[in-house]
């Protein structure tokens, strides 16, 4: 909100207008932005498309870049406050609210995360939150998304797979990683998977 303290208000509206001064902060809540945060879309890599457009932009499956940054994400329900770690393009860039841990973006620890805590949404990202491991999809010899550190599973104590395509905590939240380039999983019956790539 910008306030210029020096500007005179309109005559027939002071006492309206300080009125809704003093009830604005419980109208719109306390938002994360009061405590600095920016969205900031700094230095996003393209979403890639299938295994050798994820080469081309990630690198091979388990390297080093694939886990060298982390960040730390509480769960409302459990109180257990969860570290992963992720792909360095994706994030761990410093800003107001992250420090710099030599990653190249503000992708998911600065802006994904703030507007999920700026919007107040954090109430819907629960137990099991799950970054990079370096392994296959279950049952097959295909890397998974998380050898690349670039999948998130969040609320997987609630998002059973098969998610039979339905979603019980995560839908509040998934419009916010889909305007950040990442594709929710759900749309293959896996509710608890954001990934940073399509079409794999
Ligand atoms: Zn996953």
């Amino acid at each position: 909100m910008s306030r210029s303290p020096h500007r005179p208000l309109p005559r027939a509206a002071p006492r309206f207008a300080m009125v809704l001064l003093l009830l604005l902060p419980t109208l719109v809540g306390w938002h994360w932005s009061r405590r600095g945060w920016r969205d900031e879309h700094v230095n996003y890599p393209p979403r890639p498309s299938g295994y050798s457009q994820i080469v081309n932009v990630f690198g091979q499956p388990c390297s080093d870049a694939a886990h060298n940054v982390w960040m730390d994400w509480p769960a409302a329900d459990n109180g257990v406050t969860y570290r992963f770690s992720f792909h360095r393009k994706l994030g761990g860039r410093g800003t107001a609210m992250v420090s710099d841990k030599g990653g190249r973006s503000t992708n998911l620890d600065n802006d994904v995360y703030g507007h999920i805590q700026d919007q107040h949404l954090s109430d819907h990202t629960k137990s099991g939150i799950w970054g990079y491991v370096c392994r296959y999809i279950a049952g097959t010899t295909k890397w998974s998304t998380h050898a690349w550190g670039i999948a998130v599973d969040v609320s997987s104590r609630y998002e059973h797979y098969p998610s039979h395509y339905h979603s019980h905590v995560n839908y509040q939240h998934a419009k916010i990683w889909k305007n950040h380039r990442w594709y929710w999983g759900k749309a293959f019956g896996d509710a608890m998977h954001f990934q940073y790539a399509d079409s794999y």
